[in-house]
């Protein structure tokens, strides 16, 4: 009789175990449902932002940064700030910097090292 009370209460003990574990499972499946939602959400949102400022771009820049996007797998455009690349970090010095600081405003540059194209600012040092 001892020994049916102990195995019951390692029974109930078990199922109380895995009630909890099972209640832990659909939290989790809960949290992880709503991130996902939340990504869908923001990637949506994102797409319908890129879209719109895509559609101000002229069609061969973006196909041009769109081909450098898809060939480094990073971004297609960076700025330049401080004279440096800010996708590589790199420095422009020399003729390289010579040539853009003398180039016209509306042509399209890119960085020597990572390919990305250059975006002037205020910023960019020149
Ligand atoms: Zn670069």
């Amino acid at each position: 009789m001892e020994r049916l009370e102990v195995a019951e209460k390692a029974l109930a003990v078990a199922q109380a175990g895995l009630a909890k574990a099972k209640a832990d499972r659909e939290r989790a499946e809960q949290l992880r449902d709503d991130a996902l939602a939340d990504i869908a959400d923001g990637t949506t949102r994102h797409e319908a932002a890129r879209a719109e400022v895509a559609a101000g771009i002229s069609a061969p820049l973006l196909a041009l940064y769109d081909r450098i996007r898809t060939q480094t797998g990073t971004s297609g455009a960076a700025a330049l700030r401080h004279r440096a690349c800010q996708g590589c970090r790199i420095e422009l010095y020399g003729n390289e910097l010579a040539a853009v600081r003398n180039a016209d405003p509306h042509e399209v540059l890119r960085c020597e090292n990572c390919s990305r194209i250059l975006v002037r600012t205020a910023e960019s040092g020149l």
